[in-house]
Order: C-alpha cells, then structure tokens, then sequence
C-alpha cells in the first residue's frame, strides 16, 4: 500500500540549512533525523577556517605572570645540559638573553614607570650545522612552554619575487600560538641560516639582491620590535587577505648560521689588528676551529650581513664543532640520548636490549670517519638497529645483543657513499 503524502517514508529529504532536496540536485548527508548538503558543508568548512584564522584574544600574559617562576641563567643552564652536550659559551649567553627575554614580559609595566626601556636582546649563534644551534633553541622553548617557531631563512624573498615574505616568519609562530596574538608576541622565533641570505657581492648595484640585502633590509622592522602585519597562512601577501596585527616589541629572535669560510674573515682581521709583539706569538697557537671563538660584528660584516642587522642581534655567541668525545657523551649521555631511545624500543616489545661497550666506539668512529657529526650517529645507529627491530617484535627472546661483529657486518654492508650523501 502507498504512504500517503505526508507519511515519514514519502517525506523527501532536505538539508536543513538551505532546504534543498535531491530532486535540486543537493548531494545529502545524514539520517532520518536531519540532513545537510554537501554545498552547506563546504560553506561551513570555510567559516570555520575563516574563524581559527582570526585572532584570539586572551589573558596569556597575565596568566604567565602568576604561573611563571623565573629561573635563574644558572637554572636554565643546568637544565639545557640535560639535553645538549658540552657548548657551554653557547649555554651560557643563551641563559642570560632568555632569562633578561623574561624579566622584561614579567616586570613589563614597571619599567614604564622608572621611564626605562630594557631593549630586547636577540641571539646570534655561528657554529657549524649539526652542533646542537636548532637544539638548544628548541630545548629553550620546551623549557619555557612558550610559542616557538623554526623559520628557515633561504625560502624568504624580498617582496614581490618568488618565495616568502619576510612576515610569514610569524606565521608560523602564531600557528604554534593556536592564533593567540597574545601569547605569540611572547614567543621565540630560532631562524636558521641566517648567513644564507648574507649579501651576494661587496658591490649591491650589479644586480638586485633579492635574496639576500632584500631580506635582511625587511627582516629589520621584524627584528627590532614593531607592528608587522602578517598572513595568517604564510607565503605571499595578497591585497584581499586578511591580516594580523603583531607586536614584535617582545618576540626573542634567535638566528643561527653556519657562516662557513668565516675563520678566515676572523684570522683576517686578528692578524691587521696586531700591533705589537707578544700578540702575533699567541695568535699563531690558536688553533684554527678555535678562530669562532674570537668572532665580532666586523667579521660578520665581511661575510655579507648589514651593519643594521648585525645591530639588531646584539647577542654573537659561537658553538665548537663536535670531537670524538663529544660525540661519544651526545650518544649516551642526554635525557633522550639515541641509545636511551632503542633501549626503550625493544623494552615496548618486552625485550632488554644490550650492546657492547665496543660497537658505541665504531658507530662514533664511523661519524668521525666520513665527518657526519652528530647528525650522522642517527643513520648508523639505524643501519645497525634495522634488522633488529624488524624481527624484535615477533622475538621469543627476551633479551637481544648487539655485538661488534654483528654491528660491524651492518656498517658494512652499506656502500660509503650512502654516508657521504647524509
Ligand atoms: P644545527 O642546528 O647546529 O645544524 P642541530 O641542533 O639540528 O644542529 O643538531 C642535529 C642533531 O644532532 C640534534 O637533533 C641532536 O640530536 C644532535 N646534536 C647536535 N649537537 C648536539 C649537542 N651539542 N648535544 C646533544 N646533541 C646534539
């Protein structure tokens, strides 16, 4: 028998935000309680988005200043050498800006008072890649629960050529910040490879510069701490976008660079700058990976930065590239240290892992050996553990030795070349 009009079977089915049925050719989703079109789905996908977009206002900065318990330099020292081997110049400067970064969030308002403004003091770290510079600055951040972004400095473009806008550094931050403009404009920034975007040529009016003076000219309102309009989703600026306002008064920027070559501009300049015995006899015993430790803003002049940027990261500090030792600590000594990370692999599985005392020494001679650094230990502990973890788990073992032959066999059975690419 027919349901007559009217009955629940006959009723056609609408969406329930714009009334459409199938017969107008609306795609519907849901059930005899309700449906909704695909077209209103989309249309709501899109508020949505517009609304995470938007900035949120908060009371972060109030909150921070009743949670917070500011560590001393010497406290946050103590806990970046739970994470980072040896670097202790690094460490240190690095102590003092964060903890002088905090003061001022915390004691903000009074200095108004005594009519005193603490300028911010962004960080400059040179040292070879793969000596801990993006760690530290990411242990830093875990340490303070603050916003923090990795920005690479190659991808950014002067305005209107390919690439990124120098503002879309802040994107990221306000992305890690949920979009709390709040809480970002405290956050850290660690932009690597600076030296990347040094000038190209001593003389700029060959060509335009655009990668290089271009950027780091725009990265100065960014740096010394202004108002920048920024994307809310990164990459080029457009006229119909719609931006956020950030004060970058309070942001610590901390950059970091190889500045490969630089040893010479440095030994360059000790050796013109000697006058006088006594120092040319010193001079000649500095070691030649220790030249980073006499680093100054001439040098990075020389390198191809500008004397306003250079200005605008008052803080230089270097890191020591990593000996054998050094290498030895980072693979069993930190917090997470990877050997500390396979124990814990196999332990999941029910399974202790043991290795010998002698396979530690190849895996870091084998760093040393075709000059991977610490970011090589990774792939020839991967090389050694490989076959290990693939049968761990169907193991009726409980225990698994890595022995020397046993690791021996797995490094060789890679070609050199393997390594030479990492
Ligand atoms: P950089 O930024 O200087 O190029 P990273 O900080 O990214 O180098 O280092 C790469 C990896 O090497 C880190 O993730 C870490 O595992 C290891 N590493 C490098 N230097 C150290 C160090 N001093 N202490 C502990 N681990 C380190």
């Amino acid at each position: 028998m027919a349901v007559k009009n009217g009955g629940p079977k006959d009723k056609e089915r609408r969406c329930i935000f714009c009334s459409r049925g199938e017969k107008d050719g609306a795609l519907l989703l849901g059930g005899d309680l309700g449906c909704i079109c695909s077209e209103c789905v989309e249309r709501v996908h899109e508020y949505l988005k517009e609304v995470k977009l938007s900035p949120v206002k908060s009371n972060y900065g109030e909150k921070v200043k009743e949670d917070f318990k500011l560590l001393t330099p010497k406290e946050i020292h103590k806990y970046l050498n739970q994470y980072v081997i040896g670097q202790e110049e690094a460490k240190k400067f690095l102590s003092v800006a964060v903890y002088n970064h905090y003061k001022r969030i915390l004691y903000k308002g009074q200095e108004e008072k005594n009519d005193l403004d603490i300028e911010k003091s962004n960080v400059l770290m040179v040292g070879p890649t793969g000596t801990g510079k993006t760690l530290l600055a990411r242990t830093i951040a875990k340490m303070l629960h603050l916003p923090f972004a990795i920005v690479d400095a190659t991808v950014l473009t002067e305005a209107g050529y390919v690439g990124e806008d120098v503002e879309s550094i802040l994107t990221r931050l306000l992305q890690d910040a949920d979009y709390d403009v709040e809480k970002a404009q405290m956050g850290i920034v660690f932009i690597d490879e600076i030296d990347k975007i040094a000038r190209k040529s001593d003389n700029p009016s060959i060509t335009r510069d655009v990668s290089g003076e271009g950027v780091q000219q725009a990265m100065l309102k960014i740096l010394e701490g202004n108002i920048v309009n920024v994307p809310p989703q990164g990459g080029r600026k457009h006229p119909e976008q719609k931006m956020i306002a950030v004060d970058t008064t309070n942001i610590l920027f901390i950059c970091g660079g190889a500045f490969e070559g630089i040893e010479k501009k440095i030994a360059q300049r000790l050796n013109t700058k000697v006058v006088g015995y006594g120092v040319q006899e010193r001079l000649k015993v500095v070691d030649k990976k220790e030249l980073l430790k006499y680093i100054a803003p001439q040098d990075l002049r020389s390198y191809g930065l500008i004397p306003e940027l250079i200005g605008r990261l008052p803080v230089v500090t270097y890191l020591h590239p990593l000996d054998r030792e050094a290498l030895m600590n980072i693979l069993t000594e930190p917090k997470n240290a990877l050997i500390k990370q396979y124990k814990e692999i196999f332990k999941m599985d029910g399974i202790e892992l043991k290795i010998e005392e002698k396979v530690l020494d190849l895996i870091v001679d084998t760093a040393v050996k075709y000059n991977l650094g610490a970011r090589g230990l990774r792939s020839i502990c991967e090389a050694i553990m490989m076959d290990a973890m693939y049968a761990a788990p169907s193991m009726k073992n409980k225990e698994f030795e890595i022995t020397l032959p046993y690791a021996e066999e797995k490094i060789s059975s890679l070609t050199g070349s393997m390594f030479l690419k990492i």
